[in-house]
């Protein structure tokens, strides 16, 4: 940087000028080289399943990316430490329990007691935490990096506001039957760049 000080002040500018274009364009380059290979590496993983190879992967992941995978949200919103028994599945259609028709099911059931803590998936922002009158309940969605998004539905209570930032593990409500629900469970759901993705593959459990 010694060689520029100097340009400065001799007031060569003209000298100088190409220097700062250059530093600032290559400055540009290596920080979107960056973002582009976490993203591929999200697309990596997004496609592991629940063998003992690719779950061996997904540790692999956590380890030696852990600035990435705070934002990868593959944690069992009802209890990060356990996998979760489901109720009903991920499809593109099934049989509405209230309704009887056939509609998408966009998400997982999770079923587990009342008030049990529903925890944040991964880092990210609140985006929305209202109540829904007859459909979702009292929900949150929730905004991460990498153009994911997660949802949690028919909550008793949640405790997070719009707005504000919340942490992965962090709790932002308890379960409840509010809404459109048949019972005491979590109807839970992943979005990457606005489409809905199974989140079997992140709680892996397998099909
Ligand atoms: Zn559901």
């Amino acid at each position: 940087m010694h060689f520029l000080k100097k340009v400065f002040i001799s007031g060569n500018l003209n000298k100088v000028l190409p220097f700062l274009v250059l530093f600032g364009f290559s400055n540009d380059c290596i920080s979107q080289k960056k973002e582009v290979s976490a993203s591929e590496k999200i697309e990596q993983y997004i496609n592991l399943s629940s063998t003992p190879s690719d779950l061996k992967k997904i540790e692999i992941f956590e380890n030696d990316f852990p600035e990435i995978f705070k934002y990868y949200p593959n944690i069992n919103p009802i209890n990060p430490k356990v996998k979760p028994g489901l109720s009903s599945g991920f499809s593109s259609k099934r049989l509405h329990p209230l309704e009887g028709d056939l509609k998408a099911h966009n998400g997982v059931d999770i079923v587990a007691k009342e008030n049990t803590p529903v925890y944040a998936s991964a880092n990210g922002k609140v985006i929305k935490s209202k109540f829904f009158n007859g459909k979702a309940g009292h929900s949150v969605e929730l905004s991460h990096k990498y153009g994911f998004k997660t949802r949690y539905f028919h909550l008793n209570l949640f405790i997070v506001k719009t707005g504000e930032t919340v942490l992965k593990g962090q709790i932002i409500g308890y379960l409840g039957n509010t809404g459109g629900s048949t019972g005491y469970h979590l109807h839970y759901e992943i979005l990457k760049n606005g489409k809905y993705i199974n989140p079997k593959k992140f709680l892996h459990i397998g099909e």
